[in-house]
């Protein structure tokens, strides 16, 4: 029997990890699956997924920049696809209609709440960007529950859009000025530490409980969570237990299947991440 298809789509994509992550939990779960990695020439996102279902593909993931084209593509959403406006999921029902799921949100908060054990209730969150990533895990951190979250970035006005857009009472668009001082839990959802950088805010945000979790990952300790680490030796998290979570939730919508995420993890970090 022909293997099922599934594949990754995205640009770039030769540096995703997702086709050694699904092979894993197929490994785990006894299922025979190929799963590729294609890359989507501009403009052309809508052509590469039509082609891809109609050759036997089951179900994808998308990566960057194609989350908002595979968000007008399908033909159902999910609640936090809706809410974000970002699909990283794509299976098709047995009826040809196409579903679109966004497992980022979730992904983060499993990996926080279940594999490192920090709490979201009631806790006061500062969420540094307002780019593709951000705006997928917003919803989802406020499912959650914290008491609030304050969305800051380089550019106050796209935090204002993000924030009129998750229409909540308990997230506010922050500027400098409003910043408070010892946020309980920190997240970086820039990409200023893959040139090497660290977002500009003041260090009053940190204090010696703040947790910081960036959602880069890398082989070595990020500059976010290094500078985060020397500011109050703060406890720190990269997004590689995300990235493995959020596939671990695509691959139960696929198959109805749980994984185990931990050893996968601690094997990917030592065999490096990018
Ligand atoms: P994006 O849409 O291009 O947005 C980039 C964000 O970073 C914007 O808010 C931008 O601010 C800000 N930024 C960039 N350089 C900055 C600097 N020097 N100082 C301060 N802010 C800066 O990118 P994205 O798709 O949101 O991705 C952000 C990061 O998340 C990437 O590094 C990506 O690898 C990571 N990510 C991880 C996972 C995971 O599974 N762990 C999943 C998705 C993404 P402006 O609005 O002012 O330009």
């Amino acid at each position: 029997m022909a293997k099922k298809r599934f594949a990754v789509l995205g640009n770039p994509v030769a540096h995703s990890r997702s086709p050694e992550i699904h092979q894993d939990f197929a490994r785990q779960t006894g299922m025979e699956l190929s799963y590729e990695k294609i890359l989507v020439p501009t403009g052309k996102f809508r052509e590469v997924a039509t082609d891809f279902l109609a050759l036997d593909g089951v179900g994808f993931n998308i990566t960057l920049p194609c989350k908002g084209d595979a968000f007008a593509f399908v033909d159902h959403k999910s609640s936090s696809a809706s809410k974000s406006r970002a699909v990283n999921t794509v299976s098709v029902d047995s009826n040809g209609q196409i579903h679109g799921d966004n497992t980022d949100g979730p992904g983060l908060v499993r990996d926080l709440v279940h594999n490192l054990n920090w709490k979201i209730e009631e806790q006061r969150i500062l969420v540094l960007g307002a780019g593709g990533a951000v705006r997928g895990i917003l919803w989802d951190l406020l499912q959650a529950s914290p008491r609030y979250l304050h969305l800051y970035n380089r550019t106050l006005s796209k935090a204002l859009v993000l924030t009129e857009q998750m229409a909540d009472a308990r997230m506010t668009a922050v500027d400098t000025g409003d910043l408070e001082d010892c946020y309980d839990l920190v997240i970086n959802g820039t990409s200023a530490g893959l040139s090497g950088m660290v977002p500009r805010v003041p260090k009053k945000v940190l204090g010696k409980h703040s947790r910081c979790y960036d959602l880069v990952y890398g082989s070595g300790a990020t500059v976010f969570n290094n500078w985060c680490s020397q500011i109050n030796g703060c406890e720190v998290a990269d997004g590689l237990g995300m990235l493995v979570e959020q596939a671990a939730l695509s691959f139960h919508l696929w198959f109805s299947e749980e994984v185990h995420t931990g050893e996968l993890i601690s094997t990917l970090r030592k065999t490096g991440s990018s």
